[in-house]
């Protein structure tokens, strides 16, 4: 016979091992989403440099969203692990260089990252915690040199018009995975490069090719704006 204490540690173990095969994560994969500045500057919409002075030429992280297969995706998952800049307090510097807010009026970042974790970073919770998320983001920023590879295959951020079909093999050669290009327009309906589209697996650890685009529409040839 068993100790009474030992079969209420066997209770224990058989409940948590139960527990941790039923954890299941809560979406599919993530996108991991980069923005270039001169497509939001040249809008509308208009931009604000951060306080913390006008960002590189470069590509910038707009975000990684968890998603699930069938293109809908979780938001806002929760309320009572709002952003804590003091977990990411050792990023902060590289989030302020590869992850800078465009939107007005001008901010140091805060208010963009909140709304990024808020929204899209509670709902990966089981797998990234807050610094996790957004050190793997920035990681993941530093793998996929989206310039360089444009840069390598001729295509430069000079106003010039590239076809979007170059574009997307220049990405994919050079990153090894196949992006998803969203356009948006300049002032004179232009279509231009915005953002670029990356998936990673749902434990955050690799990207992995897309299982579903977004929707959405660029022409055939688009525009590189400067920036
Ligand atoms: P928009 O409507 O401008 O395409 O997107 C607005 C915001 O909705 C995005 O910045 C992002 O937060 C969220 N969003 C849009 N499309 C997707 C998507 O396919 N997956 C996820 N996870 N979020 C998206
Ligand atoms: P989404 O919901 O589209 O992920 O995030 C967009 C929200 O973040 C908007 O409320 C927008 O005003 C704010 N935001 C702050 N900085 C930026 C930025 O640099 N780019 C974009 N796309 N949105 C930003």
């Amino acid at each position: 016979m068993m100790k009474p204490s030992s079969v209420a540690l066997l209770q224990a173990l058989v409940a948590l091992s139960l527990a941790g095969l039923s954890v299941s994560k809560d979406f599919d994969f993530f996108y991991f989403v980069q923005q270039w500045p001169g497509s939001y500057c040249d809008t509308k919409q208009s931009c604000c440099y951060p306080t913390t002075g006008k960002p590189a030429a470069d590509f910038g992280v707009h975000g990684l969203w968890p998603n699930y297969n069938d293109g809908t995706y979780p938001s806002n998952c929760d309320s009572s692990a709002p952003f804590d800049q003091s977990k990411v307090s050792n990023l902060i510097t590289t989030m302020q260089k590869e992850w800078p807010t465009l939107a007005c009026p001008s901010g140091d970042g805060v208010t963009f990252w909140s709304h990024e974790w808020d929204k899209h970073g509670t709902c990966s919770e089981e797998v990234l915690d807050q610094h996790s998320y957004f050190a793997r983001a920035l990681g993941f920023k530093t793998q996929t040199n989206i310039l360089q590879a444009l840069k390598t295959a001729g295509i430069q951020p000079d106003g010039g018009s590239y076809s979007l079909s170059s574009i997307k093999s220049a990405i994919q050669s050079g990153v090894g995975y196949t992006p998803y290009i969203e356009c948006n327009t300049d002032e004179s309906g232009n279509s231009q490069l915005y953002q670029v589209y990356l998936c990673v697996d749902n434990s955050g650890s690799k990207l992995v090719e897309c299982p579903v685009f977004p929707h959405g529409k660029c022409g055939s040839q688009i525009e590189f704006p400067s920036f």
